[in-house]
């Protein structure tokens, strides 16, 4: 039995965890598990999982909880998500939490020596260069659950590192991928809700229509596969079947394909080196397909994407700083504050006014993504 803790299991990620989880109850067990502030979710979910630890996001959630079910283990706030992500009963760690805040649980749970499945991409971004080391001193697993990464990762299986020539990250283009520059001027929080191909959560599919995401995956694929930004491409695939692919240095390209269902890429994180039947997952015909396009990326029109791999290419501080204006300039675009184009425009005055810093201590790091929000929320006068 793999006793899992789930970090944001009210999530489109952590939802579809709970589906895979309960479609293997002989092989997998989720012992603790953390929401934010859907509380009634949280109780539906408790109807079917049994877990004995539960951190929520306010205190008020859990003192509600832990008086209505006094039999099991209730904790609250970033403590609470270190508590869990710790226990001595769990043995991997599914962190499904969205941003910034997922990173503080994955550092702790490393160093209590935890697997970790990642769904939080943020924490790699803003931190690889202190998660990596950590994940080798500790000798933990570190397994992608993105579902780039996870397709990385497998076209990745028996090869050696050297033989890598580059990785070739997918794209779908998000919402908005045939619209021209003017044309994004005014598009609507609706209209950027609206992906193409996956239902995820609101962030990440804001992130899907400015392509900030593809950035955060680019910067997620360096530290994950250890490959330099010049080896790193991005190609817009607005099928989604071509999850991924590796090249190698004697022109081979491997590559994994499905059907879009994050559900693979979740439970191949926890049955690796196995595999089992996805429980319900459509097979992929690829008759029926017929056709897969591809195209690069034009910089000009996804800027975001250029603002990345310039972050990530400076590497430091820089990536922790678009993060933290993104995180904020997108939930200000989400609440209908600003427009669609301010999201990279934030960004980018954000990186540019910053006092770069080599090599940031996790402190630093904290201050970096306090004063990234900071900014951007004065520059458009909420502060
Ligand atoms: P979501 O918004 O649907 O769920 C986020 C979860 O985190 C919820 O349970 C929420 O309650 C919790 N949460 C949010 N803020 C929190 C905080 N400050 N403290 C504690 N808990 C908090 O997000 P999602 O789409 O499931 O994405 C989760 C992560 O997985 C993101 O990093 C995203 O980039 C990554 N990811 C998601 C998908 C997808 O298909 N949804 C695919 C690849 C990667
Ligand atoms: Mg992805």
């Amino acid at each position: 039995m793999k006793k899992i803790c789930v970090l944001g299991v009210t999530g489109s990620i952590g939802t579809q965890t709970v589906d895979v989880v309960k479609s293997h109850s002989d092989e997998f067990e989720i012992v603790a598990m953390s929401a934010g502030k859907n509380i009634q979710l949280l109780e539906e979910i408790m109807n079917d999982i049994q877990a004995s630890y539960i951190c929520v996001q306010d205190e008020e959630d859990c003192i509600y909880l832990q008086k209505k079910y006094p039999h099991q283990n209730f904790y609250f706030g970033s403590e609470g998500l270190i508590k869990i992500a710790t226990l001595k009963e769990v043995d991997i760690v599914l962190n499904a939490i969205v941003g910034f805040a997922g990173l503080l649980p994955t550092i702790k749970a490393i160093e209590m020596k935890k697997d970790i499945a990642l769904a939080n991409k943020e924490t790699l971004v803003v931190a690889g260069h202190l998660i990596m080391p950590l994940i080798k001193k500790y000798k933990v697993a570190l397994l992608p659950v993105d579902s780039e990464h996870s397709a990385i990762f497998q076209s990745m299986n028996g090869e050696y590192h050297k033989d890598i020539q580059s990785i070739i990250l997918t794209a779908s283009g998000g919402s908005f991928r045939d619209k021209s520059r003017e044309e994004l001027e005014n598009v609507t929080v609706e209209q950027a809700l609206k992906h193409p191909n996956w239902s995820m959560g609101a962030k990440i599919t804001i992130d899907s229509a400015t392509l900030f995401n593809k950035g955060l995956e680019v910067m997620e694929a360096r530290w994950l596969f250890d490959v330099d930004y010049d080896h790193i491409k991005v190609l817009i695939h607005p099928e989604s079947i071509v999850h991924s692919m590796v090249e190698y240095q004697d022109t081979s390209i491997i590559a994994q394909l499905g059907t879009p269902d994050m559900r693979l890429p979740i439970q191949y994180a926890l049955t690796y080196p196995r595999r089992q039947p996805l429980i319900g997952g459509e097979r992929l015909s690829l008759a029926k397909v017929g056709c897969l396009h591809f195209k690069e990326p034009d910089f000009r029109r996804f800027h975001a994407l250029e603002l990345a791999y310039k972050a990530g290419r400076m590497g430091g501080s820089m990536p922790c700083v678009l993060n933290g204006a993104n995180e904020q300039a997108n939930s200000l675009f989400l609440n209908g504050r600003i427009k669609f184009l301010d999201i990279e425009r934030l960004v980018e005055e954000a990186m540019e006014s910053h006092v770069f810093v080599d090599n940031p201590t996790l402190e630093q790091l904290l201050d970096i993504d306090q004063w990234a929000r900071q900014f951007v929320l004065k520059k458009v006068g909420e502060k």
